[in-house]
């Protein structure tokens, strides 16, 4: 086969344009990338990143937690790996017919073979893609994006179709090397049109591999595929912080606060747009998108892109005047304000973007910038400045219910205790809450737990405050609390609200307090087993756990709120199809609690519906804000009657106490 005497110029003239639109449009995305000004250096702990990258960038992971999803996206990102090595021996015989790619001889065969394979696979994968968007239609991907996913979806088709042909091809011709290997393409030969001219469509199927896959190379960073490239850059660069930890703001050292603009964003935040398959997942997962707020989590991330792509020469020129911010062209305040936090979005991303964040941040811009914030949210945070919590109650009344229960502050005669029992604002102020308190301790007591409370000189730890974008009010309390705390020489704390022990675990040590925290569902689970307590009379009833999201999604504690459940005699465990790290926000994390729900459906009362369907008597919950969102969605629904609400603590106090 030679090539015709034109072939190799124009060959070369087309590689070299499809490279230089390629490395241009890269050159460009890295140039906005760096216009990113917020400093987020992860460079630290590179054995750890280089693992992200192997697991859940080549191995890809995450892209697993839907496994037959996972299942068509491993087929044809493997038969592009493998097809790599072809493209360059392909692209050769343009100028050299025949040419191999130097190899030890006894590993062309197994190559080819699974060059073949790959292809088969990748054929395999792209009709079950197509299926699933012409025929099954998910709603997480009836987006702008599905043209492009189809021209890419029919890129990949077209370049593996024509390099089976093309093999076929070679094998009419017989000048095909190690055909014994090539096991598709020879059953081909007799099966396809190459038979009729082998010569003629052994040009037409090399060009049209060719020029495929260099198209599809100067198209690929102009689309939404460009998540080839980006999505392993993103799983190196991985937050290996505490997932409940938001970043802190230097206060002192900086003058605006938040983000409005794109370029306020770090690097690897911009970097998420690049990196989004624009799957739908984080859209598909989050409660408030559910319940019909104005609220995608995927237009956070496109749009973050969008805008910087939009904007970018005015951006690297420093020319941004009168141009529209965030709130006009990534979303809604509405939308920002309708995030529970519940960290759904960026638990299922499979590429490692982080919504959370990039929605704080929008919300500290509103909320120190502006000074902007629902009124009811305003009204809780001046309540929390004057009493040290979001209910406004005095703050000496604190430890009030702990009255005749025997329990002595740190600042009194508590001084040995083992563990400080942090209560949190709704332990010690909301009066269902407080009976969970109450439980709590008379547990702690008749398993000999030497423990104490700071009554009045507790403060809420921030959670709130931090949430809602006021991270001025947050790090004024997380100081307080900490000197407190070191004051006092606290090593270990107990608490039974996930916000707080997210808060005092994760986030305080940004400000020096450093203490081994404990939620009360794994203090419960440890003296269980250590048998310290015995739950004796029957809970005779079914019993659904509901997740706090900041206890699960956020520190991966599901196992223990259910062993506490599971010791109770007779009781009848089930769970909602909704469950573990796949649970479903009560709708009050993310200050949402302090906030008016006018819009959609209410989150809890959607909750609520899962309850039901589970036939349960109980949701047993492990969170304050949970249970007073269940107990609230229960009573509004008329299932008051129908459905007891009650913390694990509650339930194991009643087996044990009789209470
Ligand atoms: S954190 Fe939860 S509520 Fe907020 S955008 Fe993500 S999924 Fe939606
Ligand atoms: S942000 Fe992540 S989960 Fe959401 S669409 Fe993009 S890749 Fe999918």
């Amino acid at each position: 086969m030679t090539p015709p005497f034109w072939l190799p110029a124009v060959l070369t003239i087309f590689l070299a344009v499809c490279i230089g639109i390629f490395l241009n449009r890269l050159a460009q995305i890295v140039g906005l990338l760096l216009a990113g000004r917020a400093k987020d250096a992860r460079w630290d702990h590179v054995g750890a990143r280089v693992r992200s990258l192997l697991v859940n960038g080549i191995l890809q992971a995450k892209v697993y937690r839907s496994a037959a999803v996972g299942l068509l996206h491993s087929f044809i990102f493997w038969a592009f790996v493998i097809l790599g090595v072809s493209i360059v021996e392909i692209t050769a015989q343009g100028y050299q017919p025949g040419w191999q790619i130097p190899l030890p001889p006894w590993l062309y065969g197994p190559l080819y073979f699974a060059e073949e394979l790959a292809a088969l696979l990748a054929i395999v994968g792209v009709g079950m893609a197509l299926f699933r968007r012409y025929v099954l239609r998910p709603k997480k991907l009836m987006h702008e994006g599905f043209r492009d996913a189809t021209v890419v979806l029919l890129f990949i088709l077209g370049i593996v179709t024509s390099l089976l042909l093309f093999n076929a091809s070679e094998q009419a011709l017989g000048i095909s090397h190690e055909s014994n290997w090539k096991v598709l393409s020879s059953l081909l030969v007799n099966a396809s049109i190459v038979r009729t001219d082998p010569a003629f469509y052994w040009w037409v199927f090399w060009g049209a591999h060719v020029v495929l896959l260099f198209s599809f190379l100067a198209y690929v960073l102009y689309s939404k595929h460009s998540h080839i490239v980006f999505a392993l850059v993103n799983s190196f660069f991985i937050d290996l912080e505490p997932k409940g930890a938001l970043k802190p703001i230097d206060l002192e050292h900086t003058e605006t606060f938040g983000a409005h603009r794109v370029e306020q964003f770090s690097l690897r935040s911009l970097l998420d747009g690049f990196a989004c398959t624009e799957c739908g997942r984080c859209t598909d997962n989050c409660p408030a998108n559910a319940t019909g707020k104005p609220l995608d989590p995927m237009r956070i991330i496109t749009g973050v892109k969008d805008t910087l792509l939009a904007q970018g020469p005015a951006i690297v020129a420093a020319r941004t005047d009168g141009l529209p911010d965030m709130f006009q062209t990534v979303h809604t305040e509405d939308g920002i304000w309708a995030c529970t936090t519940c960290y759904a979005c960026v638990y299922e991303c499979p590429v490692f973007n982080e919504h959370v964040p990039k929605i704080v941040d929008m919300r500290r811009h509103m909320v120190l910038m502006e000074g902007k914030m629902p009124p009811e949210a305003q009204e809780t945070m001046r309540k929390i400045e004057q009493n040290y919590n979001p209910w406004g109650i005095g703050w000496d009344q604190r430890g009030k219910w702990a009255d005749g229960m025997d329990i002595p502050t740190l600042a009194d005669d508590g001084r040995d205790a083992e563990y400080l029992f942090w209560v949190g604002c709704a332990g010690s102020f909301d009066e269902r809450n407080r009976k969970v308190s109450q439980a709590f301790a008379r547990l702690m007591q008749k398993a000999g737990v030497k423990f104490a409370i700071l009554g009045p000189e507790e403060k809420c730890t921030g959670d709130p405050a931090r949430r809602i974008g006021n991270e001025y009010l947050f790090q004024t309390l997380a100081k307080e609390n900490v000197a407190t705390l070191n004051r006092h020489g606290v090593k270990k704390i107990v608490t039974a609200c996930p916000h707080c022990f997210n808060t005092l675990k994760n986030e305080y040590p940004q400000f020096g307090g450093n203490y081994e925290v404990i939620h009360h569902s794994q203090l419960l689970d440890e003296l269980l087993t250590a048998g310290r307590l015995k739950p004796s009379k029957p809970v005779a009833a079914k019993v659904t756990h509901h997740d706090s999201c900041y206890l699960g999604r956020y520190n991966d504690i599901y196992d223990e709120p259910r062993r506490v459940l599971e010791a109770l005699p007779q009781v009848q465990t089930v769970e909602m199809s909704r469950c573990r790290d796949k649970g479903f926000c009560c709708g009050a994390g993310g200050a949402r609690m302090w906030m008016e729900e006018t819009i959609g459906e209410k989150v809890n009362h959607r909750r609520l519906t899962h309850v039901m369907e589970t036939g349960a008597d109980i949701v047993a919950t492990a969170c304050p804000y949970c249970l007073i969102m269940m107990d609230d969605a229960a009573k509004t629904k008329d299932v008051d009657a129908k459905l007891s609400r009650a913390d694990i603590a509650e339930l194991l106090d009643r087996s044990i106490s009789g209470r």
